[in-house]
C-alpha cells in the first residue's frame, strides 16, 4: 500500500509533500519521489529507501515551487529500482505523475503508444498513465478533457495526481482513496488525512470515480463523464 500525495497553494510544496509522506510512513514502501512546479518546469527527484535517506542523498525538500506532488511505492509491476520509483515524467517531461494502484490493461495500452513513438523508461504500469495523459492533452490543450479521455480507456483501481508543468494538478480516484485537505487557497491531496493533518482539518472525501483538478487557487471536481460533482468539507475528527 502506497502513497500519494499533492500540495497546491501558498508556501514551498517540496518541504510539506516530504513532510506528508514521513507521516503515511506506517503504510509500508519501497522508494520515494517527489516532483514540484517552478517557472513553467518539473522537478523531479527520487530514490530507493526511506523518505529521509532519499531526502538525504538527493534533497527532496530542496525543489522550488509552490505546487507538487510526492509519492511513496509498494511496487506491483517492475523491480524496485530508482527507475521504477515514481513520480513518472511524460515523454516530453511536461508532465508527470504519482499512481497507487494498478492498471490491468497497461500491456495493450503501452504497446499502442509504442507504435506512436512514445518511449518507456521504466516497468510500472503508471507510465502508461502519464504518456495517455500527454497525448490527449496534446490534442485537447485541455486538462479536464485530458484526465477525462485518459480515465475512459484504463483498467483496473487507482487513484494518482498529475502535475503540468504549467502549474496545474490533476487527480482522479477509482477503488483507492482520496482526501483533499483544505486551508484558505491551500489544497493539500493525499491517500491519507494523515498527509496533511498537521495543517487542516478541513476535509473533503473525494467520492469514487470522481476526479481534480487544481488550476488557478480554484478546485474543481467532476464525475467521470466531466459532470460538476457536489462535495462538502467536513471536519475530521483528531
Ligand atoms: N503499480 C504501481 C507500481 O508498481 C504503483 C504501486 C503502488 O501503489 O505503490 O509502481
Amino acid at each position: 500500500m502506497c502513497s500519494i500525495i499533492g500540495y497546491y497553494g501558498n508556501s514551498g510544496a517540496a518541504p510539506i509533500i516530504v513532510n506528508g509522506l514521513k507521516r503515511m510512513e506506517y503504510r509500508g514502501y519501497d522508494s520515494v519521489g517527489v516532483a514540484t512546479g517552478s517557472n513553467n518546469q518539473i522537478g523531479l527527484k527520487k530514490g530507493v529507501g526511506k523518505v529521509d535517506e532519499v531526502n538525504s542523498k538527493v534533497q527532496l525538500k530542496e525543489l522550488p515551487g509552490k505546487v507538487g506532488i510526492g509519492h511513496t511505492r509498494w511496487a506491483t509491476h517492475g523491480k524496485v529500482t530508482t527507475t521504477n520509483a515514481h513520480p513518472h515524467p511524460s515523454n516530453s517531461g511536461k508532465i508527470a505523475i504519482v499512481h497507487n494502484g494498478i492498471i490491468e490493461n497497461f500491456e495493450e495500452l503501452k504497446k499502442e503508444l509504442e507504435i506512436e513513438g512514445y518511449i518507456f523508461k521504466s516497468e510500472t504500469d503508471s507510465e502508461v498513465i502519464v504518456n495517455l495523459l500527454q497525448k490527449n492533452y496534446e490534442s485537447t490543450n485541455n486538462v479536464k478533457d485530458a484526465v477525462m479521455k485518459t480515465i475512459s480507456v484504463i483498467k483496473g483501481h487507482y487513484s494518482f495526481i498529475a502535475i503540468f508543468e504549467n502549474g496545474q494538478l490533476a487527480a482522479a480516484r477509482f477503488h483507492e482513496p482520496l482526501i483533499i485537505g483544505v486551508k484558505e487557497n491551500n489544497f493539500f491531496l493525499s491517500s491519507d488525512v494523515l498527509g496533511f493533518i498537521e495543517y487542516t482539518d478541513n476535509a473533503i472525501y473525494v467520492e469514487n470515480g470522481n476526479f481534480v483538478i487544481l488550476e488557478k487557487d480554484d478546485l474543481q471536481i467532476f464525475d467521470f463523464k466531466g459532470n460538476n460533482a457536489e462535495y462538502e468539507i467536513t471536519k475530521v475528527s483528531k
